[in-house]
């Protein structure tokens, strides 16, 4: 054990009472647990904790000692029997790596003191940590993917979170700070968003995506090879969102020899699972092999270490981490990194929406200190202004209707994540106020599933629709004009003649339903094809929104098929979980007198080039437009 660590255990060991039964003190990954015989002494005063927390600055998570655990079944049972029944259980997750059982109930309210249902009772009883989650109305295969992860990778798990603990907490080699950064993907460009930051002491991946519109491997990954870096070197790596463009390299790291953690917050790890499963089915339809297998995509999960927001956790000797909301899509974040006890802070917003939509609260931009701040500028264009959300829902509206009423179709390509959901609120909020014509809607693809994990993370929602999910037990996400196609043989009901809404992932027109959708409609100038998210360069949907009036494509078969574009094309803009210009900018004032440099990326070249500009002519802010492969030294 080193100084360090010493000096720790034995401050905890000073602030402990008596009679605390503590009998064994353990890293699991970035917390300290203290494994105690005498649980409730713990649990009827969380003074102790917090005063200790408060003293240390470290994370502390009390254990009951393993030798006071029930085994599952018993445990089971107990939990069975204290529950009350119109609780409805639907799942119970015994996790051994952590001690700690998730149980799904769909009425959770009902489990609360007030209602004589008591927790600590119970676990002094069972000897396992309990949580208690609302189970969403319909399954979720990704959640119930990454729960089977965890229980057969508990072993395992357990190993890593205390090595993981042991580099976290290890003596700094030197008391000296350098940070540098080196930008390897998202920069000048949208797509295989990566950063690596290095200290004297670490080395942090932030982000690992893929560039969905290229083609060549050099314009596709995020450039490692331009850097002399061994994937045993890096510490830890931290996620954003779930978007392939800031995760879909994520597995191929894991298949090279990765073995670190990643962090993220909890509904990230779910709609990754999604998201990166689902690019190996696409590929694998296409008959190709793809970059990585399901195997790298467990080690993903069984190395994945979430937090919740505003959570304050060490995850290096010399870099503590705080994720944050970032109002793009559920469980995105932005990244504060403080590090050197207090030498510097970097804030990285990831995608970010810097305003309130249907789905989420705007991005934070509380941080008590910022002196590098790295902003995407996706909308950076002088002349990238949305129109506000209640225009944009009229106009919406309207572009539908339009169609709708000469007896034509709308397809509209979503991404899966995000954007989907809050359409299904406005559609059916508008076909209830009369206001859209009355007509089905067909809903394809990935749709169901990532409305499935919304409907499991209420707590990252805005407070409404919490309130209607938890208190109310709603689902919003869900109306009696939604039809869901489950098959492709169900597609022909979509397609008979006559008016219809197709809302289809993916949302680039690049594979999945929309793709099939699109070939089928785009010949006939009563449809139109209705984008409401960005395109990027290069892909199917970016050249049909560009103007393109024939695009060849494989179908079905793989046979080369020649579109011919008669259709309508439209762009809604106001949607984006993308801040626009103006919030963009008003996000960077708001932390003026902080931040001492702006650092520019996830943008293309012009709107990198006119934000960067922007924010140091009008905001007085030095600004770095750097470029893939640059390196800038921070201190
Ligand atoms: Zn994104």
């Amino acid at each position: 054990m080193n100084t360090k660590s010493r000096n720790v255990i034995n401050k905890i060991l000073e602030l402990l009472p008596p009679n605390s039964g503590v009998v064994r003190i353990e890293y699991e990954g970035p917390r300290i647990a203290l494994y105690t015989q005498n649980p409730s002494v713990f649990l009827n005063n969380s003074v102790i904790i917090s005063d200790i927390v408060k003293t240390i600055k470290k994370r502390i998570v009390i254990k009951v000692d393993e030798k006071r655990r029930k085994d599952e079944n018993e445990a089971r049972l107990i939990l069975l029997d204290k529950i009350p029944k119109e609780a409805e259980v639907s799942t119970m997750l015994f996790d051994e790596a952590l001690g700690e059982v998730i149980i799904e109930v769909k009425n959770p309210h009902l489990l609360s003191p007030d209602k004589g249902f008591n927790v600590n009772e119970i676990v002094n009883e069972i000897g396992w940590r309990i949580r208690i989650k609302k189970a969403s109305p319909i399954p979720s295969q990704s959640i119930q993917h990454v729960y089977y992860t965890l229980k057969t990778t508990e072993q395992e798990r357990k190993a890593f979170l205390r090595s993981v603990g042991e580099q976290i907490f290890r003596d700094r080699l030197t008391g000296r700070n350098e940070i540098r950064i080196t930008a390897l993907g998202g920069f000048k460009e949208v797509g295989r968003s990566a950063i690596l930051v290095e200290t004297l002491e670490s080395k942090i991946l932030i982000d690992c995506g893929i560039n969905p519109g290229a083609k060549e491997p050099h314009e596709m990954y995020p450039r490692f090879d331009l850097i002399d870096l061994s994937l045993e070197d890096i510490d830890a790596v931290i996620i954003s969102h779930a978007h392939l463009d800031h995760t879909g390299f994520l597995p191929v790291l894991f298949k090279f020899g990765y073995e670190g953690p990643v962090y993220c917050t909890e509904p990230t790890l779910s709609l990754t699972t999604l998201l990166l499963t689902d690019a190996i089915k696409v590929a694998t339809m296409e008959g190709e092999r793809y970059l990585y297998d399901m195997n790298d995509v467990r080690k993903f999960i069984s190395h994945c270490i979430t937090l919740p927001y505003g959570l304050v956790t060490d995850i290096t000797s010399d870099v503590k981490l705080v994720l944050n909301n970032a109002g793009h899509i559920l469980g995105s974040a932005t990244i504060h990194l403080h590090i050197g006890e207090g030498a510097h802070n970097i804030v990285y917003t990831g995608d970010y929406k810097f305003d309130r939509t249907r789905l989420f609260p705007p991005a934070t931009y509380i941080y008590p200190r910022v002196e590098t701040l790295i902003t995407e500028s996706t909308y950076g264009a002088k002349s990238d202004i949305m129109p506000s959300r209640d225009e944009t829902e009229k106009m919406f509206i309207n572009a539908i209707n339009e169609v709708i009423r000469e007896g034509g179709k709308v397809l509209i390509p979503v991404p899966a994540v995000g954007r989907a959901q809050e359409l299904l609120l406005v559609l059916n909020e508008f076909i209830q106020k009369k206001e859209l014509i009355e007509t089905t809607i067909f809903i394809e693809g990935m749709i169901k599933e990532a409305t499935a994990i919304h409907l499991s993370f209420p707590e990252y929602l805005t407070k409404e629709l919490r309130t209607r999910i938890v208190d109310q037990g709603e689902n919003p996400f869900l109306s009696e004009y939604f039809t869901i196609i489950e098959h492709p043989d169900q597609r022909e009901e979509a397609m008979a003649p006559g008016p219809a809404i197709i809302i289809a992932t993916s949302g680039m027109l690049e594979g999945g339903p929309s793709v099939q959708y699109f070939m089928e409609m785009a010949g006939n100038e009563k449809n139109k094809i209705l984008f409401v998210s960005y395109q990027v360069p290069g892909t199917l949907g970016r050249r049909v929104l560009d103007g393109a009036k024939q695009v060849s494509l494989l179908d079905e078969n793989g046979k080369i098929r020649v579109v011919d574009i008669k259709c309508k094309v439209q762009k809604i803009e106001g949607f984006s979980g993308h801040s626009d210009y103006n919030q963009l900018i008003r996000f960077v004032s708001k932390l003026r007198g902080k931040v001492h440099r702006v650092i520019v990326n996830h943008g293309e070249r012009k709107k990198v080039e006119n934000l960067a500009n922007a924010i140091s002519r009008f905001l007085g802010i030095p600004t770095l437009q750097p470029n893939i492969g640059d390196s800038i030294k921070l201190l």
